[in-house]
């Protein structure tokens, strides 16, 4: 990832891409403390490239440093030109975004009272997380052995670096097992998240969806919301087990990177008739078609770079 052209913005300059360096004492390097976010930019119908929610993923970066008592060195405003900005300057038609804020190499220990912040936008080309097979039948599951946080352990509502070594060990174990996506459970035993994506089922032409309590707060996740109340269908934050994932009529994650993803295996168990189920199959277009703007409906999820 090191190698290559491009621009970084990197604390309100834009960088070659290879000298955007830090030192090996940076202090989110030892300890995990930092946070960040995962965005895409997709060509869109008429106003070319466009960031898909940009607001509410800077307002979630912002959320989660508040929660982790780091104080940013930049505004909102920066991150949102910053993101505009290294889609455009590295002529990128659809890109995978990263704003990251992190703890400088000031100094060691967890006082962690002497660090500077600093933030960095990246954006290149990262066309699908999966294989398009994958989306259009679906991917095989597995529930983890390793535990989602606990509520009072990390900040569940923060997305933090630290965070992801739990879906690291997670999707590591799901892939040695020759499943595609791990699904975390709480520590009560009931479902939380994918290593990386939020998770709905279907069950009689309804929606249900874990509660926030050991989730992220996904903006995909909201956006099904709102297309579910658009369609009509009605949406249930509730606790589910894995067993209900098992006998439902259809199940998907959700997420930026992952987008809108079907599930068609859940520890050795089918479920629905085995492939993209027909609600799953509505929501994956209607996304698609909101976020390369094929729809008149919410214009103001799109930010053009241009
Ligand atoms: N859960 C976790 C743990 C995630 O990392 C992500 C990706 N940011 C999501 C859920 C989905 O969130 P979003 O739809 O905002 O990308």
């Amino acid at each position: 990832m090191a190698d290559r052209d491009g621009l970084i913005w990197f604390d309100g300059e834009m960088v070659p891409w290879r000298d955007a360096r830090v030192h090996v004492l940076t202090h989110t390097l030892h300890y995990g403390m930092g946070v960040f976010e995962g965005v895409r930019a997709y060509q869109t119908k008429d106003q070319g490239t466009c960031i898909f929610r940009m607001q509410e993923h800077t307002d979630r970066l912002f959320r989660s440093a508040h929660i982790m008592r780091m104080d940013m060195n930049v505004t909102k405003e920066q991150v949102n030109e910053a993101q505009r900005a290294v889609v455009r300057e590295n002529g990128l038609e659809e890109a995978y975004l990263r704003p990251m804020c992190f703890y400088g190499s000031e100094g060691m220990g967890l006082r962690a009272d002497n660090l500077k912040m600093h933030t960095i936008v990246a954006a290149w080309d990262w066309p699908s997380y999966m294989s398009p097979e994958a989306r259009d039948m679906g991917i095989k599951v597995r529930c983890s052995s390793y535990t989602r946080h606990h509520v009072n352990i990390s900040m569940c509502k923060a997305k933090a670096n630290g965070h992801y070594i739990n879906s690291m060990l997670a999707l590591r174990e799901a892939l040695d097992s020759g499943c595609e996506e791990a699904l975390l459970l709480d520590n009560e035993g009931y479902v939380a998240e994918g290593s990386g994506e939020n998770i709905f089922i279907v069950r009689n032409g309804k929606l249900f969806t874990p509660e926030l309590t050991s989730c992220l707060d996904g903006i995909t996740r909201n956006t099904i919301f709102e297309f579910a109340n658009e369609l009509g269908l009605e949406v249930e934050e509730k606790r589910i087990t894995r067993d209900e994932v098992y006998v439902a009529d259809e199940a998907f994650f959700t997420g930026t990177a992952a987008e809108v993803l079907p599930i068609r295996e859940l520890d050795g168990r089918v479920i629905g008739s085995g492939s993209r189920g027909p609600v799953t199959n509505l929501l994956q277009n209607m996304y698609f078609d909101q976020v390369k703007g094929r729809r008149e409906e919410f214009p103001e999820w799109l930010t053009a770079v241009r």
